[in-house]
């Protein structure tokens, strides 16, 4: 028994130390590879908010991988224009991107949920699904033919519904509306009577000076006093019912993610989740601030939409979302567990956020 037990300690101890000393090897190997990663965006470079989630990201990357993996961010246009972003990646001629899924629904028409559904789940029911209700992994069975590992990258919280130059008071004043408004609430608005069209940012003030469109959303007054919309429109409305909580999106080519050591791909995963809320605590600092500013320094007029269009655009909404689900079985999951989800978390922040705005008087 005893010749028997130190038999298979020295065995063990054998194992071990062979093992030991090969992943140390490996371990030192790896440690000394470093990286050098191009991130593009479909933002302006350093744009406030969207754009400098990125650039907090690949700084957190770089302190905390010790340098080890480098990451130089574009704006929209400096490597591949805005709405390359998804196609630049998945062919790994960058490594990364940052911009938003909706943008590629011409692609992948299920793509526009996992930034917003409008009348659907705010900022921190999305973050919720996507983390611990199963929408990250649908997320990534959606880009996976695309050779695309996504990651949220930011939400803004509750968006305006935008910039209009004539008031709407019944749904007859959308009739024939010109609207930069992607995604879902796009073909909402569409349906609705009016006319979406995609811009990237940083198109939009041009084509609304020109007259090219007649109303555009961007996302609140933080963002939007930044590309100074109050220039080329008067009214400004809310509540942002085709984004109530989008989110942003970080993509990574797969075989670049995977070419990385298991620490790198922990820091990676870790910064995302950092800028991921880092950009809502900001939103949420400097909206109300912008909000002011919009208004008495410039004069811009805040209106509320009137609450028959919203029922209205609601309606809408369910079409619209039940016609995707129809599309595609995977379409018809994602829509289920988003569904259900939004049933659970109405359920409880009905008790909760809801009554508690209520109770603290904002309403
Ligand atoms: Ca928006």
């Amino acid at each position: 028994m005893r010749i028997t037990w130190i038999a298979l300690l020295c065995l063990s101890l054998v194992g071990c130390g062979s093992e030991g000393g090969s992943n140390d090897a490996t371990a030192e190997t790896q440690s000394a590879q470093t990286f050098s990663w191009k991130l593009v965006t479909t933002w302006p470079k350093n744009f406030p908010g969207l754009g400098l989630a990125p650039e907090h990201f690949a700084e957190n990357v770089e302190r905390m991988s010790n340098g080890r993996l480098k990451i130089k961010v574009f704006g929209a246009g400096q490597l591949v224009p805005a709405f390359e972003v998804f196609d630049a990646v998945s062919q790994g001629t960058a490594e990364m991107g940052h911009g938003a899924a909706y943008y590629w629904q011409g692609k992948v028409p299920a793509s526009a949920f996992f930034t917003a559904v409008p009348f659907g789940l705010n900022a921190q029911e999305m973050n919720a699904w996507l983390h611990y209700g199963g929408g990250l992994e649908l997320w990534r069975e959606l880009y996976e033919p695309f050779n695309l590992v996504p990651y949220a990258g930011g939400n803004t919280g509750v968006q305006m519904a935008g910039w209009f130059n004539r008031e709407i008071n019944s749904m007859a004043d959308i009739k024939g509306l010109k609207m930069r408004i992607p995604g879902l609430g796009g073909e909402v608005f569409t349906r609705a009577g009016g006319m979406s069209v995609q811009r990237s940012g940083g198109e939009i003030y041009t084509s609304m000076q020109t007259g090219e469109i007649d109303a555009a959303e961007w996302v609140g007054p933080y963002n939007d006093l930044a590309f100074g919309f109050h220039q080329i429109a008067k009214y400004y409305y809310y509540p942002g019912w085709q984004e109530p909580g989008p989110t942003l999106e970080l993509i990574i080519n797969k075989q670049a993610l995977e070419s990385l050591p298991d620490d790198l791909q922990a820091i990676v995963e870790s910064a995302a989740r950092a800028a991921n809320q880092n950009m809502l605590d900001e939103y949420t600092a400097r909206n109300n601030a912008a909000l002011i500013e919009l208004v008495e320094t410039h004069g811009v007029q805040v209106k509320k939409l009137p609450d028959d269009v919203l029922a209205e655009l609601q309606r809408i909404s369910i079409i619209v979302v039940d016609e995707m689900a129809a599309e595609n079985p995977l379409a018809k999951r994602i829509t289920d567990s988003m569904r259900a989800f939004a049933e659970q978390s109405k359920a409880y922040h009905g008790i909760s956020e809801e009554a508690y705005y209520k109770a603290r008087g904002q309403e």
